[in-house]
């Protein structure tokens, strides 16, 4: 049973938004979508595989099969989300489970969890902006970099993979920066109108 790369079965524990949920024994190889068939999944947004600390997969990764070698993670929590929920909860929900599990021994972890959690709250209230998703890129790097456990190097991966997949989920949320206000910029303007000259300019003219 399975592929020549994933040989055997997978016990697939599969909940939320479909009308058979419970533990499935599936055949490796077998494809997402042939799975929310038998567990009754209509109407689907998103499947969670991996549980909290895994990935979001979107609608167009549903034919691919599920194996050690394919794009899944082989955990065995799936759970499903249908059209009716909104996802960003979802994200944020998962982001305050990790600040609240994590042990606090490591810095990346324990103040990375804090942070992302907020940039994330940021957005869904329509006060985030491209900045804020650029700085959760990062800081997740860092995270999967530096965190001391699994906790830490894979929290992120709920924002991760909606960045990824569900763009649409962040960009008409953010704010457009028309006046954001660069001191340096504006001093130097001011100073060109007004005609002043900076100490340094007048120290070399003075040479
Ligand atoms: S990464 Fe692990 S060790 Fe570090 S704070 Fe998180 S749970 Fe604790």
């Amino acid at each position: 049973m399975g592929t020549e790369a994933s040989s055997g079965t997978k016990l697939l524990s599969i909940c939320g938004d479909c009308a058979r949920p419970g533990i499935y024994e599936i055949k490796l190889g077998t494809p997402l979508s042939e799975i929310l068939s038998l567990a009754g999944a209509t109407d689907v947004q998103a499947v969670l595989m991996g549980g909290a600390a895994g990935g979001f997969v979107p609608p167009g990764d549903f034919g691919k099969p599920i194996c050690f070698s394919g794009v899944y993670s082989v955990s065995g929590a799936v759970v499903v989300f249908n059209q009716q929920r909104n996802l960003l909860d979802a994200v944020a929900y998962y982001m305050e489970f990790f600040c609240h599990e994590s042990c606090g021994y490591c810095t990346p972890c324990r103040v990375g969890n804090e942070l992302l959690k907020s940039c994330i709250d940021r957005i869904r209230a329509g006060d985030g902006t491209a900045e804020d998703k650029e700085y959760m890129l990062s800081l997740a790097g860092v995270m999967k970099k530096a965190s001391r456990c699994g906790l830490g190097q894979t929290s992120p991966n709920p924002i991760l993979s909606t960045l990824t997949s569900f763009p649409e989920l962040y960009e008409p949320r953010l704010k457009i920066e028309k006046f954001k206000f660069n001191l340096k910029r504006a001093t130097e303007e001011a100073s060109a109108i007004a005609g002043h000259t900076s100490l340094h300019v007048k120290e070399e003219r003075m040479q």
